[in-house]
């Protein structure tokens, strides 16, 4: 069976080729699907996307007329697909739904604490033998108060990750768990209560109608002053204009990054040698307390092994007409 996978690195490449499935032929393309390249899947069965693909209406109609019949994410988010027109093209959609949440939310608190105690900065200080500690003071974790919205895999283990550090731990889900509440010392408010009474407020929502812009100018000035935000989940979860307003005038004392409004042709790609085309992220890079990642958080060796397993064994499911793994399937 062959399969185009696109918006490939050497990673990718390594790890989905060694999986266990050697009866998958892969056709890997380092750039990305949209339906100005679609007709690069000609000939395949399925494609395998990543999160910067645009599998939008004009893409699947394509796809279709090609006669691929499977859209494998080789992420979990999947706000880049339109669902209804794959649905109504009979294309199937799967996605990888928890590669490794501990990846993530690892990566959400090395931010938090590189941010905190800017050890980015003392690190390069140190290189250039200054060996000065003017303007590195940061503040105790313990005994602060995090807000963690979205109780979901990876803000369950944010939260429990928090709780180890004896950090009060706010959280807000329209979909409670209490009885892990309970277990792991961590308290359900609604989100004005957790938007007030935090010091640092950390993302771990998919991107939704009802999600998007999550933080914007309205949502900052409910903030405690000097509040750190964390985003590990969607660019599109914060309003970056508002962001920067609010960095200006000091309501945020700190942002980590790990996603990007804009991040689609920047992130995953080397651009240095080049001019920076987008305003807003050019400002944020030139803040001292930003902190900003590439879309790395799920990069371990074990979120990419669950990856290559996960989405091989689909299209070897799909391809035999047996159900896919469960909770794989979306739409
Ligand atoms: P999940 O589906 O397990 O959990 C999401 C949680 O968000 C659910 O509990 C849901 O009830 C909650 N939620 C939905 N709408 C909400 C709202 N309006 N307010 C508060 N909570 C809401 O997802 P997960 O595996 O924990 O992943 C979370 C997000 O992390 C993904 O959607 C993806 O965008 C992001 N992610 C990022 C990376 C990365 O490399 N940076 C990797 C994987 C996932």
């Amino acid at each position: 069976m062959i399969v185009a996978v696109y918006d490939t690195k050497p990673y990718d490449r390594r790890h989905l080729a060694t999986s266990e499935h050697a009866d998958i032929d892969w056709r890997f393309h380092e750039f990305r699907l949209s339906a100005d390249t679609v007709s690069t899947a000609e000939g395949c069965a399925a494609v395998c996307a990543f999160v910067n693909d645009e599998i939008d209406a004009p893409c699947l109609e394509r796809l279709s007329d090609l006669g691929v019949k499977l859209v494998a994410m080789r992420s979990a988010g999947f706000n880049n697909v339109d669902l209804d027109a794959a649905k109504s093209q009979g294309i199937t959609v799967c996605r990888v739904p928890a590669y490794s949440p501990n990846a993530v939310a690892e990566h959400a608190i090395g931010l938090l604490l590189t941010l905190n105690r800017k050890i980015h900065r003392a690190y390069n200080r140190v290189r250039e033998q200054n060996f000065s500690l003017n303007g590195l003071v940061g503040f105790d974790l313990a005994g602060r108060t995090v807000g963690v919205v979205g109780t979901g895999k990876i803000g369950r283990i944010a939260a429990q990750i928090c709780r180890g550090f004896g950090m009060n731990v706010l959280a807000y889900d329209p979909h409670e768990d209490a009885v892990w509440a309970k277990e792991r010392g961590v308290e359900y408010v609604r989100l004005p209560e957790l938007l007030g009474k935090s010091d640092i407020i950390t993302l771990h929502v998919p991107l939704l109608l009802e999600t998007y812009h999550l933080v914007k100018a309205k949502t900052i000035a409910q903030m405690k002053r000097g509040v750190t935000i964390v985003n590990t989940s969607r660019g599109k979860l914060i309003d970056t204009g508002a962001l920067i307003e609010g960095l200006k005038s000091g309501q945020i004392g700190g942002v980590a990054l790990d996603v990007y409004e804009e991040e689609e042709g920047v992130f995953f790609e080397d651009h240095s040698g080049e001019v920076l085309q987008d305003d807003e992220l050019a400002r944020l890079l030139s803040f001292p307390n930003v902190l900003i990642t590439s879309h790395q958080a799920f990069l371990t060796e074990e979120a990419l092994n669950e990856i290559a397993r996960v989405t091989s064994e689909n299209i070897r499911r799909f391809a035999k007409g047996e159900a896919l793994l469960e909770g794989t399937k979306v739409g």
